[in-house]
């Protein structure tokens, strides 16, 4: 555990990622006392701004306390978010060049010899992966802490395919070893993803029947309320299944999947991983279903969005099934949707079980365990009971444990708030590890290559309406693998999604 004088550098820190997430991360542990006592934090990047513009900048997505909370906590607040601006500061200088790197350098030094003790360097890249590299060069030459503990944090892209991404990892690998380096997939920050491993081996009845006896299939749905909205040009270099499906879904999956590991170390966590997700065939291009969606009541399409290439055919929809070829899971389909401009913001991943044998029942539901990861963390087991009164027929209803009810006092910590102390304390269990990248980009590069075209003609992905929920054939295609709605007589009593 890093204690003592540590200084965090943010290398891009005029940009997005660390405005919307580095910064108000750390400013969260700052103010609940997590990070050590002597924390400096300096920004980096080319931009040249002062201290105070950059302080701005740095404080400016982080939530006030609400208008109704009491004036100590407001206080408190604003007291925390000075003593956090006076701990940091900016540095500009370019990526490339050694002179940038040295200044940076004198600046740490400076303060290291101010503080005195052993100085511990933690350098976050938020940064476009077209420097990750260089910069990680740059600072392995320059910047290096000769005694105390250096660490990297960096973020995707992790390449575009199996081949860029060892490209990108050797070269990485080359600098900065594997126990210096925390390589960050959001999800695994996230308080449902981290609540999996509990709910499956903590509880004999779920890890009693996870398992292709009782599991019909999966589904592990993302959907988004927005499109890209000026943003396109970034996006549709990527598309879709690279953006959430190929590294958010895939380690969901494989948390939800792997086999119980010795221990909660973090090797023994990724080494069950690796090995589950080795069972898993590439993607088939039968198993896929692509969509983009088009302009509707007043929204603008995918193609209308400035940013994007006239005639781009990248998904901003993907369904895809996926097999784990393994006796626990043999025959079941997993099923990931992922895509921009839903009906609605929701993240979940829906355990159906098989049909009840029939009988005494005709037309009975199927259970179904559902983990919903946001909005409102959730997890609902959808089970028969027998309708209330004076006749004998099965009604579906809920097992529910709603978070905001159940544990009304907690705070969920942010994933990226969990994610940067565990950095801090050296515990890699939640980061994705190297071997981890190559088998995730094995699944996915054949089908990649095909939808970039490099196998051919690409395939033409379906439209679908802004707001609508995917391609007109999305049910189709998740009943081909066994999902069957049956919400007949299912309804949620209260408000969706309190
Ligand atoms: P960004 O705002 O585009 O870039 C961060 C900073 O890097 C910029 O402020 C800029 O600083 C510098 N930069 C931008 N383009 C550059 C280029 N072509 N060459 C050299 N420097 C350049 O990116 P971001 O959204 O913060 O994302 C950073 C990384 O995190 C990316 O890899 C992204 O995929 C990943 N990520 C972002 C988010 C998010 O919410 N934004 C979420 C998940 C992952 P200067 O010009 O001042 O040097
Ligand atoms: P649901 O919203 O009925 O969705 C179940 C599945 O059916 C999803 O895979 C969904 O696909 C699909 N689907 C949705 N609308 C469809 C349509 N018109 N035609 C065909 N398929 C459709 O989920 P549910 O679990 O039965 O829950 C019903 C409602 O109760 C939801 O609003 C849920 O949030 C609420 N609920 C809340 C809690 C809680 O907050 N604790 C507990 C229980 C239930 P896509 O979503 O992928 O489009």
């Amino acid at each position: 555990e890093l204690k003592g004088e540590t200084t965090v550098v943010v290398l891009g820190a005029s940009g997005d990622l660390a405005k919307k997430k580095t910064f108000p991360a750390l400013f969260g542990l700052f103010e609940q006392g997590h990070l050590p006592d002597d924390l400096h934090i300096i920004g980096y990047a080319r931009t040249k701004m002062s201290d105070d513009e950059f302080h701005e900048r740095q404080v400016g997505h982080i939530k006030p306390p609400s208008d109704d909370a009491s004036e100590e906590t407001k206080s408190a607040h604003k007291k925390a978010l000075d003593k956090f601006k006076s701990v940091s500061s900016y540095i500009a200088g370019p990526y490339d060049k050694d002179e940038g790197f040295q200044a940076l350098t004198e600046e740490l030094e400076k303060l290291e010899k101010e503080r005195g003790g052993k100085p511990n360097r933690v350098f976050y890249m938020a940064l476009p992966p077209s420097v990750f590299t260089v910069v990680a060069e740059g600072l392995k030459k320059n910047c290096y802490a000769k005694e105390g503990i250096n660490r990297i944090i960096i973020e995707k892209p992790f390449g575009k395919d199996t081949d860029s991404c060892a490209e990108m990892m050797t070269a990485l690998k080359s600098q900065w070893t594997e126990e210096e380096t925390f390589r960050i997939d959001h999800y695994l920050g996230k308080e449902m993803v981290k609540n999996v491993l509990l709910l499956r081996f903590g509880n004999v009845w779920l890890e009693s029947s996870s398992n292709k006896n009782f599991i019909s299939n999966v589904q592990i749905t993302f959907k988004e309320p927005f499109g890209t909205e000026g943003r396109g040009g970034y996006f549709d270099e990527f598309g879709i299944i690279r953006d959430v499906c190929q590294n958010h879904l895939l380690q969901t999956l494989s948390v939800l999947t792997m086999e119980r590991p010795v221990s909660f170390s973090a090797e023994d966590i990724r080494d069950e991983k690796v090995k589950v997700l080795r069972c898993i065939s590439p993607i088939a291009r039968e198993d896929t279903l692509l969509g983009q969606y088009v302009g509707a009541e007043g929204k603008p399409g995918y193609l209308e969005d400035d940013t994007v290439p006239k005639g781009s055919v990248c998904p901003t929809f993907a369904a895809l099934a996926l097999h784990i070829n393994n006796p626990r899971w043999e025959g079941v389909p997993f099923i990931m949707k992922a895509g921009k401009a839903l009906n609605e913001a929701k993240v979940e991943i829906r355990v159906q079980y098989k049909d009840v044998t029939p009988g005494i029942f005709e037309d009975v539901a199927r259970n179904e365990l559902v983990i919903r990861i946001q909005p409102s963390e959730a997890i609902y087991m959808k089970f028969n009971t027998k309708t209330p009164g004076l006749i004998t027929r099965a009604i579906p209803t809920e097992l529910d444990l709603t978070y905001k009810q159940r544990f009304s006092e907690a705070k969920i910590p942010e994933a990226y708030e969990a994610l940067i102390l565990d950095a801090f304390k050296g515990d890699h269990s939640n980061f994705v590890r190297d071997d981890e990248l190559d088998v995730a980009w094995k699944i996915f590069t054949p089908i990649l290559h095909w939808i970039d075209g490099k196998q051919g003609e690409a395939p033409k992905p379906e439209s679908y309406p802004y707001g609508s929920r995917g391609p007109e054939g999305i049910d189709a295609f998740t009943s081909k693998y066994g999902f069957k709605r049956s919400n007949e007589g299912y309804a949620w009593p209260k408000t969706p999604m309190t």
